[in-house]
């Protein structure tokens, strides 16, 4: 999203290392948490071995707590949120009924940030917290800059078009990739319904939630 804002080389050298920085957690897995193709743990990039001096050499295999936390740390990088924004989802899906899993990840899958980055408005996670806190987001027509806002069933999450030109012009192009079943988008006018609650099966492949539960757990 950052790129050929200016011709200024530093500025493209800046922006790259700041997109490295966000990767840097994908280069400890070996793969990349969104799956973006400029990350460096993409096939033919030279730098898929993990960062610091003891990237290349023998990975050492981690113990159990150390399995959970890397497993936690997972889903805490790929929503972009912080340990107690994270531990909070999951002391409120512990509470009331149902099944703890599957609130625990309503509660991050329907942030208003995870939505306008997984219905495609925008090409980043970080991009869509940035889009949500600048005031460019609607939810039922009203402005929401809370990128912690829980969308609900039903609600229609929009781009301010009229505010925000650009930024409309820009989701247009980045929108349609791969859209999650639960969302009902009108590529038009910008707008995508949540039409139903994710599902449990519907988890970004990548991620155990099991093993966050039982992290959190112990
Ligand atoms: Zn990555």
């Amino acid at each position: 999203m950052a790129t050929a804002k200016s011709s200024n080389p530093n500025h493209a050298n800046k922006t790259q290392c700041r997109n490295q920085a966000k990767h840097k957690f994908c280069r400890r897995i070996g793969e990349c948490l969104w799956k973006d193709p400029s990350c460096p743990t993409v096939a033919g990039k030279k730098r898929a071995f993990p960062a610091g001096p003891h990237g290349k050499t023998k990975r050492i295999k981690l113990s159990t707590y150390g399995a959970l936390m890397l497993e936690k740390q997972k889903l805490q990088f790929y929503y972009a949120i912080s340990e107690n924004q994270l531990r909070l989802a999951y002391a409120r899906a512990k509470v009331g009924e149902g099944q703890t899993p599957e609130k625990f990840f309503r509660n991050l899958e329907q942030r208003l940030d995870a939505i306008v980055f997984r219905c495609g408005f925008a090409r980043s996670i970080f991009a869509a917290k940035q889009m949500v806190t600048h005031g460019h987001i609607l939810v039922d027509g009203k402005k929401v800059d809370r990128p912690s806002f829980i969308v609900k069933e039903g609600q229609v999450v929009s781009i301010n078009a009229e505010k925000s030109p650009n930024i409309a012009d820009m989701a247009k192009t980045s929108a349609g990739a791969a859209i999650p079943a639960y969302f009902e988008i009108d590529l038009d006018n910008l707008k995508c319904t949540l039409v139903r609650a994710p599902q449990l099966d519907e988890l970004p492949a990548l991620f155990n939630i099991m093993s966050v539960i039982e992290y959190y757990a112990r």
